[in-house]
């Protein structure tokens, strides 16, 4: 009996992972012809500055669309657009689109808007990614103090010669760079600073606990406060209430992203927002 249970629990596991592995590579046939056609959407979260609550950036976040209305997220298709190779395209149309929506934003009269934008280590293998940014930049009229590049911590731990270099040249022409998902990595404070990195980005999973967990509390508070003495920024990602929010204020973070105050939204959600938000705010005074 005993024999036999175990054998149909290891022929179901068996089917359950067929499943999952056969999901996944309907998924990456769809990939090059959705990207072919054209279907990717650059959804953009604003950033608030905890100390004015201007909306200082937005981040620019990959969504695809499906036919029958739902969303399939940037966590289940960009791993496959990484190991698909289609990243470097992929990448450069969000960078192209990004840098073209913050600069529409900016003319429309939110002058010192700045886009935020996720890379991937791929993007730094293919010795291109200096040109790709200047080019998006230039071709949208764009000033590079205007950007925002988001790197995970372990994409810095990788090849750190090569990415250094690359991210000097970029920096160098005025490009900001935000360390994204802080405290998931491997946290080795010491290439904060080869990196010349201005910002980083509390990973949600500390902020979700924020007003419960007390070890989270002490821990975001050691961030903020090591980030203080290296002089860099913080941001706070997922405040998703007002009780997280005061904590956060009260511990000095810089700035909040967050669904209490948007979720990701198109472009022209993100037009109506920045412009009741620029009445809202020059009404204040
Ligand atoms: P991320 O860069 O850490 O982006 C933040 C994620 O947290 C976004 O998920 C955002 O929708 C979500 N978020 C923000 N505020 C809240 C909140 O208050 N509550 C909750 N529950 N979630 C919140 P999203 O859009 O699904 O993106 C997931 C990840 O996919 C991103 O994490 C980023 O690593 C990656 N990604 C997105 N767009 C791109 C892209 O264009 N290129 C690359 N390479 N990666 C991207
Ligand atoms: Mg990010
Ligand atoms: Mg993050
Ligand atoms: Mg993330």
């Amino acid at each position: 009996q005993a024999k036999k249970e175990g054998r149909n629990t290891y022929h179901y596991y068996d089917k359950k992972l067929e499943k999952a592995s056969d999901d996944k590579f309907k998924l990456l046939q769809l990939l090059r012809p959705a990207f072919n056609g054209a279907q990717f959407k650059l959804y953009y979260q604003p950033m608030v500055n905890l100390s004015n609550g201007e909306i200082t950036t937005v981040e620019a976040l990959l969504r695809w669309p499906q036919p029958d209305g739902t969303m399939i997220g940037p966590d289940q298709f960009i791993p496959l657009a990484e190991s698909s190779g289609l990243i470097n395209e992929l990448g450069r149309w969000v960078l192209q689109q990004a840098c073209i929506g913050c600069a529409q934003q900016r003319r429309l009269g939110y002058t010192n808007l700045r886009v935020a934008v996720n890379l991937s280590v791929m993007q730094f293998k293919d010795g291109h990614l200096q040109d790709t940014v200047k080019s998006a930049l230039r071709d949208a009229g764009l000033p590079p103090e205007a950007l925002e590049l988001e790197l995970t911590e372990s994409l810095l731990i990788d090849e750190t010669e090569q990415i250094q270099k690359q991210l000097k040249a970029l920096t160098a022409i005025g490009i900001t760079i935000a360390i994204d998902d802080f405290g998931t990595g491997y946290s080795n404070l010491g290439y904060l600073r080869n990196f010349n990195a201005t910002t980083l980005k509390i990973d949600r999973s500390f902020i979700t606990s924020l007003c419960v967990a007390k070890h989270d509390e002490s821990l975001v508070k050691a961030i903020i406060s090591m980030a203080a003495s290296l002089g860099l920024k913080t941001v706070a990602e997922g405040i998703e209430d007002e009780a997280t929010l005061n904590k956060l204020v009260a511990l000095g973070c810089d700035i909040g992203q967050g669904y209490y105050w948007s979720k990701p939204v198109p472009e022209n959600v993100l037009s109506e927002l920045l412009s009741n938000h620029q009445q809202l705010s020059s009404s204040a005074l």
